[in-house]
């Protein structure tokens, strides 16, 4: 059952991120969807190869909490990684549809990302690395599962460069270079449930007026990148620009992170390292738990911080566990 790309018939786009791009494939001989993952990895045959090698470890990764693994093979110059294909997409793209996610589907996802991370670690020692809406899929059934996690060393170093854009979710010890822990995921992991239930990045906070329609607008472009994701300097420049005259035009001014999608890619790293951590705000929107559970991840020094099998064990998401919410009832609304 080697996977070939002769076999795969494209159907259409998925999306786009900064390794790649992902298609829906028809698998023809079996009649089988999947969603083909398209990695431009500029390596020597060798290295490619030995990213191939490492890859095969998600033959053995099976849990409902983990997109399963068809296969992968090289199609030069690209890697080909063949997935599950989940129906209703990723928790971004869902957000950015129907808005903010209703606080018990956010705890579902708590309990399913926890399960999924306690899983690849205790298993086989993986480490996620790159937790953030864009990897955590849904589909019609209801499930919750978690992809792109950091099972190829030699691929993470291959597009380390290229992965720059998503370091927004990067928690504070990273930033300073310390070593990777599970306990990273957990930060990046608090940083997405907050975005998911306030159905906007928490850094692009612009707290200093909720009346400014034109930044409205920005947080709810589905085309823009959240956060800061790499722009190009002219992009910069040209909204430099727009928030200069807007300063001038109302006397009020701006602060730094008052509409944090004009902060500079270093900006946002120096506020995650050196402000407090962002919270589940207004203060009683949301569950006690949901708040205490979401302050829990995002303690900055990661001793303080738990490991998702720690967590497991936290009120909300035991709750969450045994809560009847119906997530196919909830598919079926978009
Ligand atoms: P990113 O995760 O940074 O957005 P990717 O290249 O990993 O970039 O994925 C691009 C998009 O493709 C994701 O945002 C997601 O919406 C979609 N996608 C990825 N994997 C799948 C999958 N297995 N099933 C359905 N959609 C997927
Ligand atoms: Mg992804």
């Amino acid at each position: 059952h080697d996977l070939r790309n002769e076999d795969l018939k494209d159907l259409h786009e998925l999306g786009q991120g900064n390794g790649g791009s992902v298609k829906m494939v028809e698998h023809v001989p079996t009649n089988t969807i999947m969603a083909k993952k398209i990695v431009l990895i500029d390596a020597k045959p060798a290295v490619r190869k030995q990213i191939l090698r490492e890859l095969q470890i998600m033959h053995d990764c099976n849990s409902q909490y983990i997109i399963s693994f068809y296969g992968a093979f090289i199609s030069d110059p690209n890697i080909c990684i063949c997935m599950e294909f989940m129906d209703k997409g990723s928790l971004d793209g869902i957000y950015k549809k129907i808005g903010p996610i209703d606080v018990d589907v956010v705890g579902k996802v708590a309990l399913a990302v926890l399960e999924g991370l306690t899983y690849l670690y205790d298993v086989h020692r993986i480490i996620h690395r790159d937790i953030k809406p864009s990897n955590i899929l849904f589909n019609s059934k209801g499930q919750i599962k978690i992809c792109d996690f950091g099972v190829s060393g030699e691929l993470i170093n291959s597009i380390a460069d290229t992965f720059v854009g998503t370091s927004t979710y990067m928690s504070p010890e990273r930033i300073q270079g310390a070593q990777y822990t599970v306990k990273s995921d957990v930060w990046s992991l608090g940083i997405s449930l907050i975005e998911l239930a306030l159905g906007r990045f928490p850094f692009s906070d612009s707290a200093s007026d909720d009346s400014d329609l034109s930044d409205f607008e920005n947080t709810l472009s589905p085309s823009r990148p959240r956060g800061l994701a790499l722009r190009s300097a002219e992009e910069a420049r040209a909204e430099k620009e727009k928030r200069d005259k807007k300063k001038k035009r109302k006397s009020k001014g701006v602060s730094l992170q008052g509409g944090g999608m004009t902060m500079s890619i270093l900006e946002l790293l120096q506020h995650i390292v050196n402000e407090p951590a962002p919270r589940l705000t207004p203060e009683g929107r949301f569950p006690k738990e949901a708040e205490d559970f979401v302050d829990s991840c995002l303690f900055k020094e990661p001793d303080e911080r738990k490991t998702p099998k720690e967590l497991l064990k936290h009120p909300w998401v035991e709750g969450s566990r045994t809560s009847g919410f119906d997530l196919v009832a909830w598919a079926s609304t978009f």
